[in-house]
């Protein structure tokens, strides 16, 4: 009987071990990741520490890229885990080679998503190299800054210059990284954890077209769903302004002779990025927030036909935002999760 007592005490050692991992060589793997990609943690790991990569951006990476298939290989020639380009399929030298050029993006472009753009479609060439090769003047990331006249740091004014493709990698990984730190990753200014400002609504995308309401082009997106719905910050930032925009607060819509966005609230989330909460009912009255805390109330303030959020990201100074430059709206679906996109 003892014995017994023994074995089983035994098994349930052995069980529990299995169970945290630490029999199979993903010792603080995050629960989140895939156990296609944390089979790779006992090389990921100490190679994100040396090139100093976030280890769950890499993950994220290494998801898109091959699903944690060390054979994987694409038809333009990319190879193994990380998807290098002519690059080796044994899975340490393939997993340096990808972080080291991820690694050299980051220090070079200084903004996650910029970094990740280059690594779908290339840095492109330095306005020196381009000089001899003009047929590569607007290829990957520097081209497409080139042809937006915009800084390579300044992603959301050529984003709509990089290949459809890109277009559609850069929110895929974020969307991962998103996920594997469960919302409480800090990566730069440009590059913290993003969500949707409303847990559910629906959508139709109208950002840049005329919808009536007087603009020439949308500015933002309208999401909708019931006046009293919680409005939550979508991403980690400061509350800069609550107050009128555009127009009076009056409530009850248009019909109400409300005009304008009606009640905001902006949130800075990056040195000149600023996003535009419209038409509340009221505000929260907090400084700092986190991606996730509630701001305020969607109502019917300003010109409005419904209850909805009118969510708009700017990209500029808070000064031309509250003045309307006009020229500052950027598409703010590229900060909308691929799941928000392909619905
Ligand atoms: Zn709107």
């Amino acid at each position: 009987m003892r014995l017994l007592v023994i074995c089983l005490f035994a098994l349930l050692v052995v069980l529990s071990l299995l169970g945290s991992g630490t029999l199979n060589g993903v010792v603080g793997a995050p629960g989140g990741v895939p156990s296609s990609v944390t089979q790779w943690w006992g090389s990921l790991e100490p190679l994100a520490r040396q090139y100093e990569v976030d280890p769950l951006l890499i993950a994220a990476v290494m998801m898109q890229e091959s699903g944690g298939d060390p054979r994987a290989r694409s038809w333009a020639g990319a190879n193994g885990l990380m998807q290098v380009l002519d690059g080796p399929f044994e899975p340490n030298s393939n997993l340096e080679s990808g972080i080291r050029i991820l690694a050299t993006n980051l220090k070079t472009f200084k903004n996650v998503r910029a970094a990740l753009a280059a690594y779908n479609a290339g840095p492109g060439m330095s306005d020196a190299d381009v000089a001899s090769n003009p047929a590569q003047r607007f290829a990957g990331v520097r081209g497409a800054a080139r042809q937006a006249g915009a800084s390579v740091a300044d992603f959301d004014k050529y984003y709509v210059y990089l290949p459809a493709e890109t277009r559609k990698y850069v929110p895929a990984v974020m969307a991962y990284y998103e996920r594997f730190s469960n919302g409480t990753a800090t990566l730069s200014a440009t590059g913290g954890p993003i969500r949707m400002p409303l847990d559910k609504f629906s959508w139709t995308p109208t950002f840049g077209k005329d919808i009536g309401n007087g603009q020439a082009a949308h500015s933002g997106e309208d999401l909708m769903a019931p006046c009293g719905t919680p409005v939550k910050a979508a991403f980690n930032g400061t509350i800069v302004y609550r107050g009128c925009l555009y127009g009076n607060c009056r409530d009850g819509g248009a019909t109400n002779g409300a005009t304008g966005h009606g009640l905001v609230v902006i949130e800075q989330f990056d040195a000149n990025r600023y996003a535009v909460y419209a038409h509340l009912a009221n505000y929260v009255t907090d400084r700092d927030v986190k991606a996730g805390d509630m701001v305020g109330t969607i109502g019917m303030t300003g010109w409005t036909l419904g209850c909805h959020l009118h969510y708009a990201i700017w990209n500029g100074s808070l000064d031309d935002l509250l003045k309307d430059g006009g020229k500052g709206w950027v598409d703010p679906k590229q900060y909308f999760p691929t799941a928000v996109l392909s619905q």
